[in-house]
């Protein structure tokens, strides 16, 4: 069987909703975001959601409320999240394909879009058909399906606050699995503080003839302050910033041999370890450790050859935080140790420009299992349990509301997503759907 008649189900649709590029990161596209959601609202209606457009300015969110067949008053409610925005097509060069229009190549199907989040979106929609058609829908469901998730907008939260009653549990479908065959589920992620700091050492640059080694150095000073949050030697921060860090629960430790090796990882992005402890630690860093980078300096004229004190300078820099930590501890923290590094003279403004803090998802209960189960049918092994060295606000208010998350996805490492050619394995098409099939008739969620 070709794939177009194999995945007839799915293609028809994903590719109409393909085509609409809705970029919800440019104002351009405005009008297509408004086209999809009139291709989406119809849709779960015809389905027998009650649904609604919630607007904020450059934010619109679809609710649609979908009520079980069987005793929908007693019946728990899930949350399902998606995300009908993209990324921007980038490069068009470097596509084989036009991007808004897809393409099904060897077992992928490639577009804008195919696989975050579309792709998913297609699969809700197919399996809720599937399960009404058999007067199973044994849940009610509530559909989130958010139009500025690529743009970490804030409206999608507002609502998940606002929600009454408070949905059972959540699932989301939009992430990838380690690898073909292998699902994930993520249980926590990073969270995130960012600064931007100044430097003022005097009044005015000076002739380092005159001046050098007697007058302080605005960078220097920059340097002595940076310093302070460094790793040290065993490659973590020092202890001031790392306190309330949970170590990676059993469950993840245990998944961490079938990761791919830290160094071959690294390599391939084409870099290099930060230090020679990587190779031993890396997942523990990236998942359960804060981490602090340097994203920027100014100061000076680099490109000139002349000889000056300078007497200013400034850094952009940002932490990540690991769950158990709260961003306002941290920042208490980290403030206290930049400012008590800073010389003699040296006047620090530190100035908060973020934060988030990390996520850790309820990770008990029937939805999990049930959804653990359903993957395991399909892909003959169960979901590895891992972290996020990333953020994601939404998680983050889901563990704060201590509602049962099940963050996964169907997409793949290899999925290209934000880069050209993003691409769906085709076959997880029907994995996706079935899997979701056997949640939605599933009764038994509990509070
Ligand atoms: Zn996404």
């Amino acid at each position: 069987m070709d794939a177009r008649t194999r995945y007839s189900r799915w293609l028809p649709e994903l590719e109409e909703l393909v085509a609409i590029p809705s970029v919800g990161v440019d104002p351009a596209h405005a009008t297509d975001m408004e086209a999809a959601l009139a291709w989406l609202e119809p849709r779960f209606s015809a389905l027998g959601a009650a649904t609604r457009i919630v607007r904020s300015p450059g934010e619109q969110v679809l609710l649609a409320d979908l009520p079980a067949q069987i005793r929908p008053e007693t019946a728990p409610t899930l949350l399902v999240y998606g995300h009908f925005d993209v990324q921007p097509a980038g490069d068009l060069s470097l596509w084989e394909s036009p991007p808004f229009r897809s393409e099904i190549r060897g077992e992928w199907l490639y577009g804008r879009g195919v696989v975050d989040d579309k792709g998913h979106l297609v699969m809700y929609l197919e399996a809720v058909r599937a399960v009404l058609a058999h007067g199973a829908l044994a849940i009610n469901i509530r559909f989130l399906i958010d139009g500025a998730e690529e743009r970490a907008g804030t409206l999608a939260l507002d609502c998940m606050r606002q929600m009454e009653p408070r949905p059972d549990g959540c699932l989301i479908f939009d992430g990838p699995m380690i690898a073909r065959g292998r699902p994930a589920f993520y249980i926590a992620t990073r969270g995130t503080l960012a600064y931007h700091l100044h430097v003022r050492t005097g009044e005015r640059d000076l002739h380092s003839g005159q001046f050098g080694g007697a007058a302080l150095n605005a960078i220097e000073a920059l340097m002595a302050i940076l310093a302070a949050a460094r790793r040290g030697p065993d490659g973590r921060l020092p202890a001031p910033l790392r306190a309330g860090a949970q170590p990676l629960p059993p469950p993840v430790e245990e998944t961490l041999h079938l990761l791919p090796e830290p160094l071959v990882y690294l390599a391939e992005q084409g870099t290099h370890p930060a230090d020679a402890l990587v190779g031993a630690d890396m997942y523990h860093r990236l998942w359960a450790e804060p981490s602090f980078e340097v994203n920027a300096i100014g100061s000076g004229q680099p490109a000139l050859r002349h000889m000056s004190i300078p007497c200013e300078a400034e850094a952009a820099v940002s932490l990540r935080l690991a769950p158990g930590q709260k961003a306002d501890a941290v920042a208490a923290a980290f403030e206290a140790l930049l400012a008590a590094a800073a010389p003699a003279g040296a006047s620090l403004t530190l100035t908060r420009r973020g934060a988030s803090d990390p996520a850790v998802l309820r990770r008990d209960g029937v939805l999990l299992e049930a959804a653990a189960d359903a993957f395991a049918t399909e892909f003959g092994t169960r979901p590895l349990l891992i972290q996020a060295g990333g953020s994601l606000p939404l998680l983050t208010l889901l563990g704060e509301l201590g509602i049962p998350t099940v963050m996964t996805g169907l997409d793949l490492p290899e999925g290209n997503i934000h880069a050209p050619n993003e691409r769906l394995l085709l076959e997880h098409l029907e994995h996706g759907t079935a899997i979701l099939e056997t949640l939605f008739s599933n009764k038994s969620f509990t509070r």
